[in-house]
């Protein structure tokens, strides 16, 4: 059996990172745009793996519905057009809600750290 990106390590870039990878669904399908490309260009997804999985979900005892067990999905994108090819996960041991503009950045993150190393 082939491994996921034969078996090299993988990462979103910065192209994707930030809010700059968005999407849309048309049915029930969801598309990712290329985050490069002018307008809406639809992105191929090549390949995807289990990236992770856990037997009971971290968040279960925090709220009300209980999710059968956590795991992250990891997707290969492609674009056709300007061939960035690059990778997203979806998870559910993420964030679980509330809104995602007043969710702390990488950068106060890390902020927060330096500040607590001091
Ligand atoms: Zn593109």
């Amino acid at each position: 059996m082939r491994s996921f990106n034969n078996g090299r390590p993988y990462h979103g870039s910065e192209a994707v990172e930030g809010g700059k990878l968005r999407g849309a669904t048309d049915t029930d399908y969801f598309y990712f745009f290329c985050p490069r490309c002018p307008g809406k260009h639809i992105l191929r997804v090549l390949e995807y793996a289990e990236h992770a999985q856990e037997p009971v979900n971290p968040y279960n005892e925090q709220l009300g519905r209980k999710a059968h067990g956590g795991f992250t999905l990891v997707f290969k994108l492609y674009c056709e057009q300007c061939r960035l090819t690059d990778f997203v996960k979806v998870s559910n041991t993420g964030w679980q809600g509330g809104d995602f503009d007043k969710l702390p950045t990488q950068r106060d993150v890390a902020k927060g750290a330096v500040e607590n190393a001091s």
